[in-house]
Order: C-alpha cells, then structure tokens, then sequence
C-alpha cells in the first residue's frame, strides 16, 4: 500500500493566503525591492521576507497581509479592557 505524504500547513502558509501587493515600497533592481511600511525599511530579497515576517517579495512585489489584521487588534483591546476592569491600576 502505497503511503501519501502529508505536507505540513503551517501558520505562516494560512497567512500568506490572506495577503494583497502593498503600495508602500520601492523596486529596485534584480527584483529587489525595499519597504517603506515602517523604521526598519527593509531591502528584500526576492522569495525572502522582512524583518516583521509578515511581508514577502514575490519576484520584485511586495505582498502584505490583508483582511485579519482588524479581528487580531480587536481581540487585544477586548483584553485590555478587560484588564483594565478587573484591576484598574492597570492603565490599558
Ligand atoms: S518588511 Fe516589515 S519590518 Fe520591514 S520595513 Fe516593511 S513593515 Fe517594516
């Protein structure tokens, strides 16, 4: 009986489904390009990522993660909040 190999889906792969081509960033050239999101302004390479993990060059494009971000930060101010009213000394 012959054995199918199972591929391992990490988060990383259900993440990167959920992605678009950004618009802030620069090509450079051999496919380089360089983002301009935030401090870091990472130079990457093609089929590599920046330093945040979450944006990826893609031969030249740079995709971004697109439609979880919002329940993600909605998750972590409802915690906040909750810290906040169970020990307010704890300022959210
Ligand atoms: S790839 Fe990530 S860490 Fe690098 S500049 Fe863009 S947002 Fe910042």
């Amino acid at each position: 009986m012959a054995t199918i190999p199972l591929k391992q889906v990490t988060l990383q792969d259900i993440l990167d489904e959920s992605t678009i081509e950004g618009e802030l960033y620069e090509k450079l050239e051999d496919d380089k390009l360089r983002c301009l999101a935030c401090g870091h302004r990472c130079l990457i390479f093609p089929d590599k990522r920046g330093i945040c993990q979450v944006r990826y060059n893609v031969e030249g494009t740079l995709y971004v993660p697109h439609g979880y971000a919002p329940p993600v930060c909605r998750a972590i101010r409802w915690k906040k909040s909750l810290t906040f009213t169970l020990c307010p000394a704890v300022t959210p």
